[in-house]
């Protein structure tokens, strides 16, 4: 089994029942098991002005797929919820990023783990520390020393670990 993280994003519709059900879809997941959840933030959009706020979170699983499986299987979940791919970094109803699969450094066409802004994004990192506060990138850095993890800009938890119960 290798842990896995997945980010989670909306910031169109109803973005906490989408991001329910996306945890309740990964849940279901083929051959991996949920084993945390962060809580759940509000952050300001990346990207083109004018959309609304978005939800994030991050989870962590255990899993004997392999990266390309898992990542498919996240963009079938967001298609599921009726992602529309448009505009880079424009509003979605669900985004679903694969930040990192253990220990592992890929670059392939498709993926790119870990994922490319994953150190930058206070919406990214700080939901990872909750899941462990103690995760470290392939290279050795502790997330928690990135400066990305003390950068609250923009950045507010709205619900505990247990709002996808
Ligand atoms: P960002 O990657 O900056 O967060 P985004 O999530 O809006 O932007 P998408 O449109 O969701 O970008 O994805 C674009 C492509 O990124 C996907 O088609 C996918 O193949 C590729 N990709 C590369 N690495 C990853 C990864 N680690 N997780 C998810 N998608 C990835
Ligand atoms: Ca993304
Ligand atoms: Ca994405």
């Amino acid at each position: 089994m290798t842990p896995a993280c997945i980010g989670l994003g909306a910031n169109l519709g109803d973005a906490v029942s989408t991001l329910k059900s996306a945890v309740a879809a990964l849940r279901t997941l083929a051959d991996s098991r949920v084993v945390a959840l962060s809580c759940l933030y509000r952050s300001a959009p990346v990207g083109p002005a004018g959309q609304p706020d978005y939800l994030n979170a991050a989870l962590q699983l255990d899993t004997t797929l392999t990266p390309h499986a898992l990542l498919s299987a996240l963009q079938a979940i967001e298609n599921e919820h009726g992602r529309v791919r448009e505009v880079r970094w424009g509003a979605r109803t669900l985004d679903l990023d694969l930040l990192l699969f253990g220990r592992d450094e890929i670059v392939s066409a498709d993926l790119t783990v870990p994922h490319t802004e994953l150190t930058a994004r206070n919406f990214v990192v700080c939901p990872l520390l909750d899941i462990d506060a103690g995760l470290s990138l392939p290279d050795g850095r502790l997330l928690a020393s990135l400066p990305a993890a003390r950068d609250g800009n923009g950045l507010v938890a709205i619900a505990d670990r247990h709002w996808a119960d």
